[in-house]
């Protein structure tokens, strides 16, 4: 019988060794399936166990939250930071709050985030935390005692030069402020020890667009690349939550018509082109529903419980969460055209769905290099805090859109030295990965 490879070896270790955890052996057979040409091919990223403590997380912190409601009862919920790599830099990504959340989602994005991060080109390691907590439905009080709890544990194991966490999922500006008010409470210390705080107390301009941007910087960039662009073009995107609303509102900037957005409970498709105004208004400041958005325009229809990948559009942006859209959605944006799919969200693509994009060869790029301005533009606003300054809208965007450029270059680059040409899975992969892997191997064996 053949040697069994490396990779595969490893691949075999994580599956065994973390049971009960699919979408984190998703994010890690995507990644080490795409490393293989390089790791395979180079004895020096075969030594001192280097994949098998890539795929290990430093720390997994996992703790108790209890906190009163509105009915003066105690809830416990379960907390979770896993502080993944710290190679490149300290330990940076969000927190998502969300009734799903474990310890596998928690530990696949924080996989996922030590490339993403590496691609940035910022020295930021990699990390994720969150709980199982569901912010929707509940009081402002109720969320604030929930982030006083949580920053309770939390605090002791971050710090600006630790571990810096930011949002995701569940967590905006109301649950980042709270998060930082406590620690200052707790540690007397006012520091950049949270990003995406509010624009009075250390927040960037820009951090909110910053996600939504980059990806459609991104997005501009590969199109250009096969001499296209997307002036007129029809754009679908999946969510309503910030990063959704800031990618529909550069897409139209662009010239773009988008024509669909959703939320957990269905989809809106507008055919005279989604009123950005109207979503801003129904989800930012009433935290609505998407349905709501039917009562207002009536041009527009509501499909209950369903995606939004049956509206024929030209470009599709997954911008809601994890494997919502599969081999079938992608078969019918295929069937109906799409030319262009770009990851808003961390892996909101099947590998059945990925596949079936690289396969009818149109442009395909995932979540690590697409949505990666948002932890960029938290990484600048480390460095204003640290500084001291706050820069203007104008030179952080300019910044994020370097950065985006930069990205959507070293992923085409790589790839094309590896003679796999626009497949941006291997080139972000394989960027990200080798930053990340150096560093380690120069730090010996920790
Ligand atoms: P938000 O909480 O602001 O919005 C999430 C959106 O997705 C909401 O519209 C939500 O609907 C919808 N959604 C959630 N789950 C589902 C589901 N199962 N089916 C359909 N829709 C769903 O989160 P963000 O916009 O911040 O994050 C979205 C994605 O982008 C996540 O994958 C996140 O990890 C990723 N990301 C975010 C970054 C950021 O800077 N915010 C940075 C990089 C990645 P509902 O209102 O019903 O909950």
């Amino acid at each position: 019988m053949k040697n069994m490879s490396y990779v595969d070896s490893v691949l075999n270790t994580v599956i065994a060794r973390n049971p009960g955890e699919p979408v984190f052996h998703q994010a890690v057979t995507e990644v080490l399936d795409s490393l293989r040409p390089v790791v395979e091919n180079n004895p020096v990223y075969q030594q001192e166990g280097l994949l098998e403590r890539l795929v290990e997380p430093e720390r997994v912190i996992m703790f108790r939250v209890p906190w009163l409601d509105r009915n003066g009862k105690v809830q416990v919920n379960r907390g979770f930071r896993v502080q993944y790599n710290s190679a490149i830099g300290p330990y940076k990504g969000g927190l998502r709050f969300r009734e799903n959340v474990n310890l596998g989602i928690i530990k696949f994005l924080g996989f996922e985030q030590c490339f993403k991060n590496s691609l940035t080109g910022l020295p930021m390691g990699g990390g994720k935390g969150g709980s199982d907590f569901d912010p929707a439905g509940k009081t402002d009080h109720e969320v604030m005692s929930f982030c006083q709890s949580f920053m309770n544990e939390l605090y002791k194991y971050i710090g600006p030069d630790i571990d810096v966490p930011a949002g995701d999922i569940g967590v905006g500006a109301r649950e980042i402020g709270y998060l930082y008010g406590q620690y200052k409470k707790i540690t007397g210390r006012y520091e950049g020890v949270l990003t995406g705080k509010g624009l009075t107390f250390g927040g960037s301009m820009g951090r909110k667009q910053a996600t939504g941007y980059g990806l459609v910087y991104f997005v501009r960039e590969m199109l250009a690349g096969v001499g296209n662009s997307l002036e007129g073009k029809k754009v679908v995107i999946s969510g309503s939550g910030n990063v959704a609303i800031y990618a529909a509102e550069k897409a139209m900037q662009y010239g773009a018509t988008v024509l669909a957005m959703s939320d957990s409970n269905g989809a809106v498709y507008d055919p005279e082109g989604i009123d950005l105004a109207l979503v801003k208004e129904i989800k930012e400041v009433k935290r609505g529903r998407m349905k709501e958005y039917c009562d207002v325009k009536k041009s527009a229809q509501y499909m209950e419980g369903k995606n939004v990948w049956s509206v024929p559009c030209d470009v599709a942006l997954p911008c809601a969460t994890q494997n919502e859209l599969n081999e079938d959605d992608a078969k019918t944006l295929l069937k109906n055209g799409v030319i262009a799919v770009a990851e808003g969200a961390n892996m909101p693509s099947t590998p059945g769905a990925i596949a079936a994009f690289q396969s009818a060869g149109i442009l395909y790029a995932p979540g690590k290099a697409t949505n990666a301005g948002g932890v960029a533009t938290s990484g600048l606003e480390m460095s204003q805090n640290s500084l001291r300054l706050a820069w203007s809208f104008e030179e952080v965007d300019k910044r994020l859109e370097d950065i985006m450029v930069g990205i959507y270059n070293n992923a085409y680059n790589t790839a094309k030295e590896l003679g796999m040409e626009n497949n941006f899975v291997v080139g972000a992969n394989v960027y990200g990965f080798k930053k990340i892997a150096d560093a380690m191997l120069a730090q010996g064996l920790v």
